[in-house]
């Protein structure tokens, strides 16, 4: 411990960040400095204590510093870190069964993070095409989706603010209205390879696809010989209430991306495929720290964790707890909540003005961290081991910061 008079003078990070910094994050929805974790629980450098219901941007699914990721990691990085993957290593193979085991797809290609997974989907697709569909190569995406910050995936994200700054963007990439089969249906040509599409869009406040249009957009893929890729990159691992999102919707995709809650917040990522969609040949792609010892050892901690607690499930219960309390706050007018958004732990509430930041730094000052989409739309993501009375505290705070 150190005292008082040898203490070296916090550094004034605001200050330092903004001279060493590129400057793409600030200002921060949250200007405090997180030292600790544990589960559901974070301190910043004051010592003050929240309730994290932002988790890292649903990454954190085990909480902060799980036993049995802390463990898994602190062995493997005692024993290999990294090898690159002229190698065979044991993390990989392991992760990649359970992956297979426990999906419907065959074939697994591991990467860094949610823009690689989708990257590495884009590449397969388009092979593919060139292969099966007569050198057809366009993909259809949907307007308000988040696809990554690539050029590529910047190009396959439906957000023109995202794109403009960074144009020409790669060719190859359509937009269509979410949950808008007919649009779909009109949208494809013979140059259409896939279809990409997230079973909830989550960057822009949490929005589910309906049943009938992903079972139709299912169809369609089947009807016109197209592949079905599935952005899992926020709904996978159980936060939706099923380990995939897919499951609640009766269908199955060719390709699935995989990343931020994969190794309960190591950098990891994965595209999933069916085995005849797998048309990748030695050489076609790579990736240096990808798959790595430390980071798979660390994936298959938290996916068997995820597993045996059975936490999908317990992620739909408390969720349908939270959306419960969170619509009979929005009974009270006062509270301004235009619509409650929920799938499993995983809510949008978006309120009728601009008040998203006023109540996200209300809750913050008494002690619970949410986050933004918009200005009008707060997120709710906490990892998936909380607990009823974290809900209710939640709720309380919550309810407390809404008001005008
Ligand atoms: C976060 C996210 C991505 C991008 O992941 P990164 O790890 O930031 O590259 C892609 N798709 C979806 C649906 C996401 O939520």
């Amino acid at each position: 411990m150190t005292n008082a008079t040898n203490a070296p003078a916090a550094p004034d990070i605001p200050a330092l960040e903004s001279r060493l910094y590129m400057h793409t994050f600030s200002p921060r929805q949250h200007p405090i400095t997180l030292v600790r974790g544990e589960g559901a629980r974070v301190w910043d450098d004051t010592g003050k204590e929240y309730l994290d219901f932002v988790a890292g941007i649903a990454v954190n699914i085990l909480g902060h510093c799980p036993p049995v990721l802390v463990r898994a990691v602190q062995e493997q990085v005692a024993t290999l870190i990294h090898t690159t993957n002229l190698f065979y290593t044991r993390p990989q193979i392991e992760l990649a069964q359970l992956l297979v085991k426990h999906s419907a797809l065959d074939r697994v290609f591991f990467t860094n993070s949610g823009a690689e997974s989708n990257e590495c989907a884009i590449k397969l697709a388009r092979k593919w095409g060139k292969l099966h569909r007569g050198g057809a190569y366009e993909i259809i995406t949907a307007w308000n989706s988040f696809h990554g910050r690539t050029l590529a995936t910047v190009a396959a994200t439906g957000n023109r603010h995202y794109q403009e700054p960074f144009e020409p963007l790669p060719p190859g990439f359509t937009h269509v209205p979410f949950n808008d089969l007919d649009a779909l249906r009109v949208a494809v040509t013979d140059k259409t390879v896939a279809i990409m599409l997230e079973p909830v869009q989550g960057e822009s406040g949490v929005f589910p696809a309906t049943r009938e249009y992903l079972q139709g957009v299912r169809r369609l893929c089947d009807e016109q010989h197209l592949l079905l890729i599935l952005d899992e990159v926020q709904s996978g691992m159980g936060r939706t209430g099923t380990l995939w999102a897919y499951e609640q919707y009766g269908i199955e995709p060719d390709i699935m991306t995989l990343a931020k809650g994969l190794a309960g917040g190591l950098p990891i990522g994965a595209c999933l495929a069916k085995e005849a969609v797998d048309v990748f040949a030695p050489g076609d792609h790579g990736s240096t720290f990808a798959g790595g010892p430390l980071v798979c050892a660390g994936g298959v901690a938290v996916l068997r964790e995820v597993l045996e607690r059975e936490l999908p499930a317990r992620a739909g219960v408390l969720g349908r707890r939270l959306a419960q309390g969170l619509q009979e706050l929005q009974q009270e007018a006062d509270a301004g909540i235009k619509e409650v958004r929920a799938a499993g732990l995983w809510i949008g509430v978006q309120f009728v003005d601009e008040r998203a930041t006023a109540v996200l730094t209300r809750c913050r000052e008494q002690g619970v961290l949410v986050n933004k989409t918009s200005n009008d739309t707060v997120r709710l993501a906490p990892p998936l081991i909380i607990d009823e009375a974290d809900c209710d505290r939640f709720l309380d705070v919550f309810g407390r910061a809404v008001a005008r």
